[in-house]
């Protein structure tokens, strides 16, 4: 029997079935029975009658259901490792790291339930406020459309719906239809975590159906992780809702001559292929200064060299298969376009079905779509600059603004990056790829529209609402 989705507590299924391969062998995992339009209406119809009881939830309450579900994820911690790793070929020690991070941004999100409030202030500035006294309180606002990529399907959910239980706001979560599989067992955890039913929804459905819901009045807000080109889609046809989004990256790296190398190293080699670089903050862009550019250049490759390439589901395996063999041969021909241009091959750059070998790129150009646009893919390219203002307008020389890495031990340097590099995080003496989950996270410019992070969300996904009571 395919995968069923949830809609308001009862499990649906459809004429509409996908199926899920292995991306590793092309085996067949499983299937999931897709929403139609009808079953759509109803989860957003039902979310309206489930915000009449989620947003009287008291906050103890909605701790304890986000406690409840941070217990039964830590219970169903293997199984959830083994769906990302079937579901998005993610290799096990990725796939491990990100259950470990989802427990975290639930367990953050049952604590920041207790801190939602507001703010007692005076409002007799003026004479027209005297004997007044002004509050003001969070309040939740109706139903969000939580929309996630493939590539982190289970944290990248947890960081809209932990959020949103805290809150007391419904929700209806829509996954990536690459990996439909761990948000159907993550749907069971919420439901029996105690969330009311009627506030939820866990609806696989394709992506042309989510932009239509997008567009419905019924939803208050909407939470996107996705591609730049989907996400600013959706903000043009999103109306007066708000919108979070969450978008890609060609992330920057800088290694400047004074810099720790042996850790510049070690940043780099994990930063650029960790889930085979399918990630928004992946190192991607490397600049080093000319003096030390040999050096690193060296250590670099020899710790690429070292990377294990295989089964993801070997507990070993550094790089796993990308998602599809589409995204393979995308990749195959942006590598094939940058050499056919004059860029040097210094390792891998070969293609093999659903695999790309870790590559590293020379001698490239910044109009080269391996430099301007986002390669997702264990690619890299590495360049060497003379000054510190050309590797910070190379940097900036990017439609994308996430996160960036600098290395450099001179604190006047690491100040003009965070002034002057145009992202959402500067992540110093350290690759771009470092997360925790209640870090303010979000980019700028093509990357994106606000923050996630928990307690940042939560702003969000509130209201302030204002009340004045007159005393005279
Ligand atoms: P995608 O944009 O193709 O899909 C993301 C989601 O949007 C999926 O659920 C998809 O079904 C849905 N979707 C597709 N068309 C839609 C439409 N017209 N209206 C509404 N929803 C629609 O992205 P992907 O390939 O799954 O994920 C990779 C992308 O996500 C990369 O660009 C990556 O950088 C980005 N990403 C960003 C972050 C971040 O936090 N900034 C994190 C992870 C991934």
């Amino acid at each position: 029997m395919p995968q069923k989705f949830l809609v308001a507590g009862e499990w649906r299924s459809s004429d509409d079935v996908l199926d899920v391969h292995f991306s590793y062998d092309g085996s067949w995992v499983d299937s999931a029975y897709m929403a139609s339009d009808r079953d759509l209406d109803d989860a957003i119809a039902a979310a309206q009658r489930g915000f009449a009881v989620s947003r009287r939830l008291p906050g103890h309450k909605r701790t304890e259901i986000l406690q409840n579900l941070n217990r039964l994820m830590r219970e169903n911690f293997d199984k959830l490792v083994d769906l990302m790793i079937m579901e998005g070929g993610k290799n096990r020690k990725t796939a491990v790291g990100e259950a470990t991070r989802a427990l975290q941004t639930i367990a953050v999100s049952a604590e920041e339930a207790h801190r939602i409030g507001g703010e007692v202030f005076s409002i007799d500035w003026t004479p027209a406020g005297e004997n007044r006294q002004g509050f003001t309180k969070r309040m939740p606002i109706g139903t969000i459309l939580c929309i996630t990529p493939f590539n982190y399907p289970l944290n990248l959910a947890c960081h809209k719906i932990g959020p949103a239980i805290a809150t007391g706001n419904a929700f209806i979560l829509k996954p990536a239809e690459k990996t439909p599989l761990s948000s159907v067992l993550l749907a069971e955890l919420i439901l029996e975590a105690g969330y009311p039913p009627e506030a939820f929804s866990m609806v696989n459905c394709w992506g042309a159906q989510a932009g239509e819901m997008v567009k419905d009045d019924r939803i208050a807000m909407i939470s996107f992780t996705g591609s730049a080109s989907v996400g600013w889609q959706i903000k043009a046809n999103a109306g007066r809702k708000k919108v979070v989004l969450e978008l890609g990256g060609n992330a920057g790296f800088i290694v400047h001559d004074d810099a720790d190398m042996a850790l510049a190293v070690r940043e780099a080699a994990t930063g650029g292929f960790a889930n085979a670089g399918q990630n928004c903050i992946s190192v991607q862009r490397m600049l080093v200064q000319a003096d030390v550019y040999e050096e690193f250049a060296d250590g670099f490759i020899s710790a690429v060299k070292a990377l294990k390439v295989g089964d993801p589901r070997d507990a070993d395996t550094d790089i796993g298969p990308l998602i599809n063999e589409r995204e393979a041969q995308r990749v195959e021909a942006w590598v094939g376009e940058a050499l056919a241009a004059g860029a040097t091959l210094l390792h891998g750059g070969q293609r093999s079905g659903t695999f790309f070998q870790p590559t590293v790129l020379g001698q490239t150009q910044s109009e080269m779509r391996v430099n301007c646009e986002e390669v997702f893919a264990p690619v890299v390219t590495l360049r060497p600059y003379r000054d510190w203002d050309d590797a910070i307008a190379i940097i900036n020389d990017s439609p994308y603004g996430l996160q960036a890495g600098v290395f450099t031990r001179d604190i006047k340097r690491i100040m003009d990056a965070w002034e002057r590099i145009d992202v959402g995080g500067l992540m110093v003496n350290s690759a771009s790829t470092f997360r925790v989950d209640h870090m303010p996270y979000g980019g700028i410019k093509a990357s994106g529209l606000g923050r996630e992070g928990v307690k940042y969300t939560i702003e969000d996904m509130t209201e302030l609402r204002l009340m004045v009571m007159n005393l005279g």
